[in-house]
């Protein structure tokens, strides 16, 4: 690694300065009851007990025979012992027998273990298959195996006991969180709700889909790159559209997003962009705009929209250039979005990877470079996916990583390792 002292000639935040200042305005949403095939990811609001065991008898953990024990004791393969079979009980059904000794009742995986039996004989230590195959009616089991008291049977409250405590408030809601849930009985559950984001993007050149591209324009790419960022870390996107560079137009867009937890805007706030922007949103709220010591996405701006008296909407305006936006949604918008939710780790998740291409740093700034991290034996090598311009969306595209290359390092040469913010683990070949 080159390092070297900084001199930069204007004042910048850092990082984490600007993270922290945003994070500052945001607090935990209000709760809500809902259903839960919708809570994937929320955060539950309240303790969860559990009134009633799991399971909530004593259950067959194999398909076999519910015998007693002791009535085994002498079984091999040579010397079978031979059983009568009394009855059969399926899950969902109540067995209607009890098991006395010399007597066996079928039983299937699930179905409450009867009255008199203390274990299950699997039909895989029976002649349960080959009585089957001669199409024998099963009046008598043979018993190949031994087996112990309680053998095979799963215990009323094994799991959960009615009156456990099971997830404290807090919990982020996971697919086996929801199965314990269900497994409850639980239909609606207490979360923190979802926070709603608004997004609008400015710019004369910007077109909407669908629309005829005419000269001098180009396609709205942030709106939808933003939106479905939102989504992907648990927010629900609200497309406002696209604000000309004009007061009338801004202030429309900006009266529509009012309702929302967060407004996020591209574009506009860089040095040479029209003063409107920023004049409109200074004139609304209280917004400051800031240079953040870093690569790609230096002009950030940050406050908030007055709503009413006492209501302000916090505002994230991010740069207009397609990864710019992009890469600071993933510093600033998604751990705002996580915080919103109740989550409490907020830092994206990285690994160390080996570097396989040497990466300059010229002006000093924290770099977040576009990189496909693979993992080859038992070490992660990243390599940068190409131009790395912040208006080449393309190379975002090609990577599934946000290497680190700290302030004021110029140099890491290839083979030494470096941080990777991930972006997706699941992509490895794109
Ligand atoms: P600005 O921040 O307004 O100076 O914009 C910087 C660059 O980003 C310009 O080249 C814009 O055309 C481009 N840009 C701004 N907004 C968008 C957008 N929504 N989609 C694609 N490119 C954009
Ligand atoms: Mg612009």
């Amino acid at each position: 690694m080159t390092t070297k002292n900084p001199n930069f000639s204007e004042n910048m935040l850092s990082v984490e300065e600007a993270r922290e200042n945003i994070l500052n305005m945001m607090f935990v949403l209000n709760t809500e009851y809902l259903p839960i095939s919708d809570c994937l990811g929320h955060v539950l609001s309240e303790d969860i007990s559990s009134i009633i065991h799991v399971p909530p008898w004593n259950n067959s953990a194999m398909d076999g025979f519910a015998v007693i024990a002791n009535d085994t004791k002498s079984a091999s393969e040579n010397t079978p012992v031979k059983l009568n079979v009394i009855d059969s009980v399926y899950a969902g059904d109540m067995p209607s027998s009890k098991v006395s000794p010399n007597t066996a009742i079928r039983i299937m995986t699930g179905a409450p273990v009867p009255d008199g039996a203390n274990a299950v004989v699997p039909f895989e230590q029976t002649n349960e298959i080959q009585q089957k195959a001669n199409k024998q009616h099963l009046d008598t089991i043979d018993i190949l195996k031994p087996v112990k008291e309680n053998d095979y049977i799963r215990f009323r409250g094994e799991d959960i006991k009615s009156g456990d405590n099971i997830f404290k408030k807090g919990t982020i809601l996971r697919p086996s969180e929801i199965g314990v849930l269900a497994t409850l009985g639980f239909k609606d559950i207490p979360v923190i709700r979802k926070p709603k984001i608004a997004i609008i993007s400015t710019g004369n050149e910007l077109t909407d889909l669908g629309e005829t591209i005419q000269l001098g324009k180009i396609y709205d790419a942030n709106t939808y790159s933003i939106a479905s960022s939102v989504e992907k870390y648990g927010g629900t996107p609200i497309i406002i559209g696209i604000a000309k560079d004009n007061e009338e137009s801004l202030n429309d867009l900006l009266d529509k997003a009012l309702d929302y937890d967060i407004l996020v805007t591209s574009a506009g706030v860089s040095k040479g962009d029209y003063d409107i922007v920023k004049n409109i949103l200074s004139q609304r709220g209280n917004i400051e705009f800031w240079s953040v010591n870093m690569k790609p996405a230096k002009p950030i701006a940050f406050g908030w929209i007055n709503k009413s008296k006492n209501e302000k909407l916090p505002l994230l305006g991010l740069p207009g250039n397609p990864v710019s936006a992009m890469v600071a949604f993933e510093q600033f918008v998604r751990p705002s979005i996580l915080k919103l939710k109740g989550y409490t780790k907020l830092d994206k998740p990285s690994v160390n990877a080996i570097l396989k291409n040497t990466i300059t740093n010229e002006d000093g700034r924290r770099m977040y470079i576009r990189v496909l991290v693979k993992k080859e034996g038992v070490d992660y090598y990243a390599e940068a996916t190409g131009n790395q311009g912040s208006h080449v969306l393309t190379s975002m595209a090609k990577a599934n990583g946000l290497a680190v290359c700290p302030e004021n390092v110029l140099e890491i040469k290839s083979g030494q390792k470096i941080e990777v913010q991930m972006i997706d683990w699941h992509v490895d070949d794109l």
